[in-house]
């Protein structure tokens, strides 16, 4: 996709917030840190969009960019961040599965991963609601300039057999630092949209 204007809309707190554009969303889950912010700025070729690293595991909120006339990207609240409270996640909880179990408008999800390490048991928990519940996904396994190239399968490997994915499931190599898998994200993002 040619990405002609991309802008920060909201960063909505409930569903009474979210924009009325009638737009196909994308949304992107992942543990805090993992690089969610770097790869929405890596896909449209700006530095600074998405904010990247202010406060790992504070916001609970969705924040909305708007791509050409074409989409949103909903970057969700991070994850696992170990200084957030039992009774915080459970709000959190609840508030993201409002928004993957009822939004007309959310196409696809992409569960981000570290490339580096086996997902997380966090992860292993996202990947396995989102199946269960028949939400569309697409797993991206993003930093892999962080190890060589040479090792990226074998990492891939293990993260697939982590989560136990069947072959057919997609999976995207990523990186925000050296734009690897952008023109692949792209077109499976396409691909959903125009379903
Ligand atoms: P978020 O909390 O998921 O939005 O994570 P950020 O996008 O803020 O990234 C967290 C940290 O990881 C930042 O310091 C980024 O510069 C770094 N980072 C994210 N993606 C990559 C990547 O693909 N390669 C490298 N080398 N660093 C990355």
């Amino acid at each position: 996709m040619k990405v002609n204007q991309a802008e920060f809309i909201i960063s909505a707190v409930g569903p009474s917030q979210y924009p009325p554009d009638a737009l196909p969303e994308i949304a992107l889950a992942g543990r805090s840190n993992v690089g969610k912010s770097s790869l929405i700025n890596r896909m449209i070729q700006r530095k600074n969009l998405a904010r990247t690293s202010s406060k790992p595991g504070k916001t609970q909120q969705l924040n909305y960019y708007k791509i050409n006339s074409d989409l949103f990207f909903v970057d969700l609240p991070g994850y696992g961040y170990a200084q957030v409270s039992k009774s915080k996640r459970e709000i959190w909880g609840k508030f993201i599965e409002q928004y993957l179990m009822h939004h007309e408008y959310l196409k696809l999800v992409l569960l981000i991963i570290d490339l580096r390490h086996p997902p997380s048991k966090d992860d292993q928990i996202m990947y396995d609601w989102l199946k269960h519940n028949g939400v569309p996904m697409c797993v991206v396994t993003t930093k892999a300039d962080k190890i060589t190239k040479g090792q990226w399968q074998k990492h891939v490997k293990i993260v697939r057999e982590t989560l136990r994915m069947e072959k057919h499931e997609r999976l995207v190599l990523f990186s925000s630092e050296l734009g690897v898998g952008k023109d692949e994200l792209w077109e499976i993002i396409e691909q959903e949209i125009s379903k």
